[in-house]
C-alpha cells in the first residue's frame, strides 16, 4: 500500500501515513453523519505509529461522548475551515480513523479513494433506505469486525 497525504480544505492541516491500513469502512453511523454532514462517512483506519501530523495549524478536537461503543471518541477537525480530519477512540487505544475524503493525490497518481477503497460497511442498520449496500463489500449492521 502507498504512503498517503491529506489536507483539510483551507490546506493549513495536513496528515499523511505509510501503513497498511487496519480497516476501510464505509460507515453510516449517526456520528459518521454528523461529523460529515453527510449520508455516510468513508475511513481508513491505521495504527497511531504510522500517522503523522503536519501544516501550520493545530487541529482542534472535540471529544464526543456518545461513541457506538458507548466510550468517548476525539474528533479531530480544522479550526480555520471545519474540514474533519481523522478521530481516535477510546474503545480502541493506538488507531486512527482518517476520514478518507481529505486524502490527495498529485498529477498522475491513483486516486486515493480507489487505493484506500472501503472493504467493508459498518451500521448498515442506519444506512439511508435510497441507498443499496456497496457491491462486494462485506456488510455489518454495527460495527463491523477486522
Ligand atoms: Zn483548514
Ligand atoms: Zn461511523
Amino acid at each position: 500500500m502507498p504512503a498517503a497525504k491529506g489536507s483539510c480544505l483551507c490546506g493549513g492541516i495536513t496528515v499523511s501515513y505509510d501503513a497498511e491500513p487496519l480497516l476501510m469502512n464505509a460507515c453510516h453511523c449517526i456520528q459518521c453523519r454528523k461529523v460529515t454532514g453527510a449520508a455516510f462517512s468513508t475511513n481508513c483506519i491505521i495504527p497511531e505509529s504510522s500517522f503523522k501530523l503536519g501544516g501550520s495549524i493545530e487541529p482542534k478536537v472535540y471529544i464526543s461522548p456518545h461513541g457506538d461503543s458507548g466510550k468517548p471518541i476525539h474528533l479531530y477537525f480544522c479550526p480555520t475551515c471545519s474540514t474533519s480530519m481523522y478521530a481516535m477512540p477510546e474503545a480502541f487505544p493506538g488507531i486512527v480513523v482518517v476520514k478518507t475524503g481529505v486524502l490527495d493525490r498529485e498529477e498522475g497518481e491513483e486516486d486515493p479513494l480507489d487505493l484506500f477503497k472501503p472493504t467493508v460497511e459498518g451500521f448498515t442498520c442506519r444506512r439511508a433506505s435510497w441507498l443499496s449496500g456497496f457491491e462486494g463489500l462485506a456488510q455489518f449492521e454495527k460495527n463491523p469486525k477486522a
